[in-house]
């Protein structure tokens, strides 16, 4: 077993600063990891060989190495990444908007991307649906963990620091079933002397812990959430998703309704549409029913299928009805395009594939 060190991305500026002297030093170490992404301490040139012994014999730089990536012809590129103790968990860059150009061929604004982040390995929600789930609970991912995925995929593609940045929590893991270590990473991630990526930015995506979402709207973050409704009836919700069963529909709604949120901004619902199960209209006239007091946006998500799974995949047809109704209705709607479906997108697929091969081998 190799020695597991804590990671440097895994403290706040303020935390570094008491653990560094003199503080300014932390500022700059900071500087490398969140500017520079340095990879190891040889690299930071202005910090004296003495402190980098120090710091190298209880922590490490990066935590996780790539260990396979996947690209897609849209521009989504899913990564494997190999953590200190051998576990692995997935991250997904996402290209959201291409560049734009003038009728000179100038560039006028650059490619916007997104990047999904998992905050556990495995989870124990335990989703019918779900690839992760399959698995079971292995651990919470650490502050440094989490942060350390942004870093690392952000310098694959060469992104500059300053450069913005969507995060989204919806790789694996149940992001509020880790909430401490989730919350310390949002704060890394907003300093200002760091990435700097604000609340706003942030999205955290929840199968529906209602009294996670008050605690983690207690903390004034300002991140947004989404939460994963996928049934409109609570049979079918706790057949999807054991945990209904404690944190019903409605807990889940008045929990919503207590969330600070940004007047400007909707609450983003997934509603996951599984053939013959949820993609009826009587669930749409439910929906939009269920939603109406709250300024919400519906994201609607094919289902997608892997070896042994239990359900189907929606028709174009039935998904496209679906979302007419919502949106006749008043409910702002998106389908959710089929990013990166030939590079196996849903989370865990990417990692489910790797363990089959290495079976195979
Ligand atoms: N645990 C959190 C965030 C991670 S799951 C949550 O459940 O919200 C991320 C997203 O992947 C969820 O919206 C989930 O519904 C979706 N997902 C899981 N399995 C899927 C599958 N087989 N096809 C399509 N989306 C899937
Ligand atoms: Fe966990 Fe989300 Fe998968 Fe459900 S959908 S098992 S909560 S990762």
């Amino acid at each position: 077993m190799t020695n597991i060190k804590q990671s440097l991305y895994d403290f706040t500026l303020k935390e570094l600063s008491e653990l560094v002297k003199p503080s300014f030093r932390a500022k700059q170490i900071y500087g490398w990891l969140y500017h520079q992404y340095a990879q190891s301490f040889e690299e930071m040139k202005n910090i004296p060989k003495n402190l980098k012994e120090e710091l190298a014999e209880k922590y490490i730089v990066n935590p996780m190495k790539i260990v396979r990536k996947e690209e897609s012809s849209d521009g989504t590129i899913k990564y494997l990444f190999e953590l200190q103790d051998g576990k692995t968990v997935e991250a997904v860059w996402l290209k959201m908007k291409e560049d734009q150009f003038d009728e000179d061929g100038k560039l006028i604004q650059e490619a916007k991307y997104t990047i999904c982040v998992s905050t556990q390995v495995g989870c124990k929600v335990g989703c019918a649906f779900c690839l992760t789930a399959k698995g079971g609970f292995t651990r919470d991912l650490t502050a440094g963990e989490i942060v350390a995925q942004v870093v690392n995929l952000k310098r694959d593609n060469e992104h500059k620091h300053n450069r913005k940045i969507n995060i989204v929590y919806m790789g694996m893991g149940e992001p509020l079933d880790n909430l401490d270590n989730l919350a310390k990473a949002i704060e890394i991630f907003k300093e200002d002397d760091g990435l700097s990526i604000s609340g706003k930015r942030q999205t955290v995506s929840t199968s529906g812990l209602s009294n996670k979402i008050d605690a983690l709207g207690k903390m004034d973050l300002g991140v947004h959430i989404a939460i994963s409704l996928h049934a409109v009836d609570d049979a079918l919700r706790t057949e999807l998703i054991p945990m209904n069963k404690a944190h019903n529909i409605n807990s889940i709604i008045d929990a919503v309704k207590r969330f600070p949120i940004d007047t400007r901004k909707r609450v983003m619902f997934e509603y996951l549409v599984i053939k013959n199960k949820n993609d009826d209209l009587g669930s749409a006239k439910k929906l939009v029913k269920l939603l109406s007091g709250i300024k919400a946006k519906v994201n609607l998500i094919y289902f997608n299928p892997y070896p042994g799974s239990d359900y189907e995949r929606p028709s174009y047809e039935d998904m496209h009805k679906f979302q007419e109704y919502l949106i006749k209705h008043g409910l702002l709607s998106t389908i959710r395009d089929s990013k990166g479906i030939d590079i196996s997108a849903a989370c865990g697929q990417l990692k489910e594939k790797t363990q089959e091969e290495m079976k195979q081998s």
